[in-house]
């Protein structure tokens, strides 16, 4: 009998069997696709020699990530290269405003009138940036920060809705890059917490970066692999588990998959019947003859670029797809360059490319055009540098990886309770009904992105109960 299963091969499930596996336990991981990775993979989408990411991309929580850093994934092949500038989000007036690694160049960037505003806002939490990410990123399955302070701190400033924390801001272009960072997780801004998202996002620029992985965010992925297998664990692949009895004899069964699916995996009725899940996105991934053509010098050095003309669009659009049920005409774009620091995502000269914009939760358009005329309208000329593009919308999503329900990127909705509390209210959100059962995918906190730190949480829970029997 295996001390541990683990269902689905994304940066969580990884994360969770390498943990177990480091205290000796045997653990061995299914997945459904033919490779490692869920949301942390790179494929030939386009054309021969164009190595796209086809879900993440930029790494601001990776390598930040406690759980990452704590392992050895450099032996393993991953290495993280860093844009000039983590990040930059651009006006219509040809101006940008930008997250660098230095606070004054960023503050600088935000006009005279905010500078002062947003260093006294950044800088107190820097000097202590490692400890409270770890705080933070363990809550609740760590109760005991161990800078109990500055995360009290940190609290009091990131609990409040993001729409408060922008009225500091005096000029748009402070609040506009601000909205930006908090749609990353497709919270309505004026969402309880949503502050803290925004702040989170910032302080990660400044302290370690937006990096993206050399070679594409497979890297990562089979970077944590490649040390589950010299550890003794084993990955099983093209095995989709529709059942408990799919399964080996385990001591414990740990899913990196949705709440849902796990509940009809385990049959466990009605565990989680009130969870939500959010809207959807619309991605395209472009293979490009040369650079996106922005106008903003800025976003051309940047990793990641946030498209959205001012605050009032980028919260229209927002509300457009969670409350009105529709697809912007202006929709909020996130994208990401990674071949502007990493050369070796396509052949010399060209580049690739992805944005991806919300639509509703299993809207079924086509938002092509609606993503080209926003891109056009920062980067004039940027329709003739394409040479091929993939489009993927909710149901094709879906269709890639169960966990994006409804072409929900976030395993969940990031809104109300549901954004710190998830996948229900529950100091422990890694257990299940069933003792020998558990969940450890983004729809647990700290919720969506790559950085593991679900899985680790998770397999603290595991690790105990496998202890105590
Ligand atoms: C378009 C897009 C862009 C993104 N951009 C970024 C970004 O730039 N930066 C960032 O940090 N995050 C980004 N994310 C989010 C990030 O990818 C996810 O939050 C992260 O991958 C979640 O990790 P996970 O391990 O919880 O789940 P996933 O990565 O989704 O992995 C779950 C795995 O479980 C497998 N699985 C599911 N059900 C079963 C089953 N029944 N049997 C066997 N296997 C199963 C799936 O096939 C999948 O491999 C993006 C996501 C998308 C889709």
């Amino acid at each position: 009998m295996l001390d541990a299963v683990v269902v689905g091969a994304g940066p969580n499930g990884l994360t969770a069997a390498v943990e177990l596996a480091r205290r000796g336990f045997s653990v061995a991981v299914f997945e459904a696709r033919g490779t490692v990775g869920g949301g942390a993979r790179t494929e030939e989408l386009t054309l021969p020699g164009f190595r796209h990411d086809p879900c993440s991309a930029a790494h601001p929580l990776g390598i930040s990530s406690p759980a990452f850093r704590a392992l050895p994934l450099e032996r393993h092949g991953l290495e993280w290269v860093h844009p000039e500038l983590p990040m930059a989000h651009p006006f219509p007036d040809g101006t940008a405003a930008v997250l660098a690694r230095s606070v004054a160049e960023t503050a600088a960037s935000l006009g005279p009138r905010d500078a002062g505003t947003y260093r006294r806002l950044v800088e107190p939490f820097l000097p202590r940036w490692d400890t409270l990410v770890r705080d933070f990123m363990s809550l609740p399955a760590a109760p005991l920060p161990h800078d109990p302070v500055t995360l009290a701190r940190f609290g009091l400033t990131g609990l409040p809705p993001s729409t408060w924390l922008m009225r500091r801001f005096r000029d748009e272009r402070a609040r506009t890059l601000f909205a930006g960072l908090v749609a990353h997780v497709i919270a309505p801004l004026g969402g309880l917490a949503t502050s803290a998202v925004g702040l989170m996002f910032a302080l990660a620029a400044h302290a370690r970066g937006w990096p993206v992985a050399r070679g594409g965010s497979q890297a990562v992925s089979d970077a944590l692999a490649g040390l589950l297998r010299d550890l003794g664990g084993a990955v099983h692949t093209d095995y989709e588990v529709k059942r408990l009895d799919d399964l080996p004899p385990a001591r414990a069964y740990v899913f990196d998959t949705s709440p849902t699916a796990l509940a009809r995996i385990a049959g466990l009725g009605r565990y989680c019947e009130g969870y939500r899940y959010g809207p959807g996105v619309f991605k395209i991934d472009y293979a490009l003859d040369g650079p996106v053509p922005w106008t903003a010098g800025q976003a051309r050095r940047a990793g990641t670029v946030q498209v959205g003309a001012d605050s009032a669009e980028i919260g229209g659009a927002l509300r457009a797809v969670s409350r009105e049920g529709r697809a912007p005409d202006r929709p909020f774009l996130i994208t990401v360059q990674p071949s502007v620091a990493d050369p070796t995502r396509a052949p010399a000269g060209k580049h690739v490319f992805w944005a991806y914009g919300h639509v509703p939760h299993g809207w079924t358009g086509d938002l092509t055009d609606a993503v080209e005329r926003q891109l056009e309208r920062f980067a004039p000329g940027f329709r003739d540098r394409v040479l091929a593009r993939a489009t993927a919308g909710p149901p094709e999503l879906a269709a890639r990886n169960a966990n994006y329900v409804g072409g929900d990127i976030a395993c969940g909705a990031a809104s109300g309770l549901q954004l710190l509390l998830r996948p229900r209210l529950s100091l422990h959100p890694y257990h299940t009904p069933h003792p020998a059962v558990f969940l450890c995918s983004s729809a647990t906190p700290p919720g969506p992105g790559v950085h593991g730190m679900s899985g680790h949480n998770a397999a603290r829970a595991v690790w105990r109960r496998l202890r105590q029997t």
